[in-house]
């Protein structure tokens, strides 16, 4: 689309203010503000522990979306804009989102941080490595790597069986060469031969934990009972066996501090952690989420993929054990996602097609149903206007929701900023009046199979869960290791409500096989696995990476 500018281009054209105006605007004390540069500050979490402590919460408003498509929905997009909108609005609003990893800006996605005029800035550097956080998380990962093998090397008085080594080394990259590796090689001094692998560092465990940890010292515990491998008697063998939680927690301590940084309109942005949605729980860092709220009145904040694997753990899962309560819940859609969903082809979603986006709808009203009626919480669709929709085809989803009495508003963020949004952010204020009291779709005390049927059946609207023989015995061993009390973090892929991403729309009667369950017992939970989920992804055949550049002044280009 020629005559628009590209998402680079405006964030360019942007005068921010120094970082410090931004932090002074919402009174966070000099003494907490570490700056990285001009434009990026870290906030001090003691400024939560020692200050913000018994501060009220603000209301939360969590965006999520229908089941993504290849069309794209503009979650962080929605999040930015109504964020801006709410400032606009003159409340004191905060934006809490996730890190975006290297290894989507150089494949196929390109940025992550927002578009059109709902942007976070500096936007090439929030892309690309910005206060390097993931490398933090990396490196902590791989040191307790390098300790495990180290271990065996040294004798393995811990009796760790070689053949069940559950943890893996990690980069920030999408780099498929490390998923299936040798090392240990050149002989008896040069370590233990052994097959082993990479994750991007997204999918690490310690990203988890990281994410889900409210201070740095139950950082340290959470990692200290990452299981890393079984011994020989089948027993787990955890990094704290190893000694290795002190060190990768100091590893960790600047990585903790959430990134603060604004949006093309000057509203507060933090930006920190960026978890996995299929095998993690994919949302940012409690901290930031907490240090937002205790500071705002409105925290906008963004949840991965559609609501029923985002939304889902979100609610059940970081919610839950934080004590986070959302006021109001975004479900934002697109005439393209729609469409898509009724059966179009990616290349034909430009042109209108009301038949198509009809059939595309119950999809979207599935979400509603789930966010309504499984989580109680009051919801608002928000139709992200794209220059190709026809008003006829708005016309249809305003409609259709209005007869259903589902809340609805157009967001025009990406094309005019705050001003696009203030339908969305009027509703959204009106949403989060009244007290809202959130249910979980499962309770923690019922057996392990029952909570993944609890999701399955509610949230995806199958008819059965069908369990594999290892997934099974994998349930009866982590309930006999005394785990079965731990919230289930679904890994199914995010494209459809089923375990197969090529059913669209909203299908029923279907089945959900369950073909391994594995556990992060430092982050707490255990991972459902429906199909094989990918925790090291490749680049594409035309890598973003071949488009991006610097110039002379460090200006770069291509990133979107
Ligand atoms: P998500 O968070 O759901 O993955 P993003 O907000 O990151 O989606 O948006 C993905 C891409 O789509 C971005 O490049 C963004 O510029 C683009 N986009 C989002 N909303 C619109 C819109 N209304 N019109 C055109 N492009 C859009
Ligand atoms: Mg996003």
């Amino acid at each position: 689309m020629a005559e628009f500018l590209s998402d680079i281009e405006i964030a360019q054209q942007a005068k921010m203010e120094v970082i410090n105006n931004i932090a002074d605007k919402i009174e966070i004390p000099d003494q907490y503000v570490e700056n990285y540069g001009k434009y990026k500050a870290k906030i001090d979490y003691r400024y939560l522990q020692n200050e913000l402590k018994d501060n009220d919460e603000a209301k939360l408003i969590l965006v999520t979306a229908i089941n993504p498509t290849p069309a794209g929905e503009g979650k962080t997009t929605t999040t930015i804009g109504l964020g801006d909108s709410l400032s606009s609005l003159g409340k004191k609003t905060i934006i809490a989102l996730r890190e975006p990893s290297l290894g989507p800006v150089f494949g196929v996605k390109g940025g992550a941080a927002g578009g059109g005029y709902a942007q976070v800035v500096p936007m090439e550097d929030i892309n690309l490595h910005f206060t390097g956080d993931f490398h933090a998380i990396g490196a902590a990962n791989n040191l307790l790597a390098a300790m495990i093998d180290n271990h065996i090397h040294q004798g393995n008085e811990l009796d760790i069986d070689t053949r069940r080594i559950v943890w893996r080394r990690a980069v920030d990259m999408n780099d498929r060469q490390l998923r299936h590796i040798v090392d240990g090689l050149g002989g008896k001094t040069e370590g233990v031969t052994r097959e082993d692998g990479f994750d991007i560092t997204v999918a690490s465990e310690v990203m988890a934990v990281f994410c889900l940890s409210n201070d740095i010292i139950e950082l340290k515990e959470k990692l200290s009972h990452i299981i890393v491998a079984y011994n020989r008697k089948g027993e787990p063998v955890t990094a704290g066996q190893l000694k290795a939680h002190g060190a990768m927690a100091a590893l960790l301590k600047d990585a903790l501090k959430p990134n603060l940084v604004q949006t093309l309109e000057g509203t507060p942005a933090f930006i920190h952690g960026g978890p996995f949605a299929n095998i993690a729980h994919g949302c940012n860092s409690v901290i930031a989420t907490r240090m937002a709220s205790k500071i705002a009145e409105y925290t906008v904040t963004e949840a991965g993929f559609g609501a029923d694997l985002g939304a889902e753990k979100f609610i059940d899962i970081k919610c839950r054990t934080t004590g986070l309560r959302p006021s109001a819940v975004v479900i934002v859609a697109t005439v393209k996602a729609l469409k898509y969903n009724g059966g179009v082809a990616k290349a034909d979603l430009g042109a209108e097609n009301l038949e198509a986006l009809e059939k595309g709808l119950p999809n979207l009203l599935k979400h509603v149903e789930n966010i309504t009626q499984v989580f109680k919480l009051p919801a608002v669709v928000a139709i992200n206007k794209f220059p190709t929709d026809t008003e006829a085809e708005l016309n249809l989803i305003k409609d259709r929701c209005r007869e259903l009495g589902v809340n609805v508003a157009l967001s025009e963020v990406w094309g005019k900023g705050s001003q696009g949004g203030k339908e969305l952010a009027e509703e959204v204020l009106r949403l989060s009046e009244k007290e809202s009291n959130v249910e979980f779709a499962y309770e923690l005390d019922i057996p392990i199979k029952d909570k993944i049927k609890a999701i399955a059946t509610k949230l995806y609207g199958a008819e059965t869960v069908e369990f594999s023989p290892k997934a099974s015995k994998e349930i009866a061993n982590f309930e006999k290791l005394g785990f079965g009390n731990l919230p289930i973090c679904m890994a199914k892929n995010q494209y459809s409500l089923t375990d197969d991403p090529k059913i669209l729309g909203r299908p029923t009667g279907f089945k959900i096989t369950i073909r391994d369950i594995t556990i992060s017992a430092g982050a707490g939970f255990l991972v459902a696995l429906t199909g094989d989920i990918m925790k090291m992804p490749g680049l594409p055949k035309v890598p973003a990476a071949e488009n991006i550049d610097v110039d002379v002044d460090g200006k770069i280009k291509g990133l979107f």
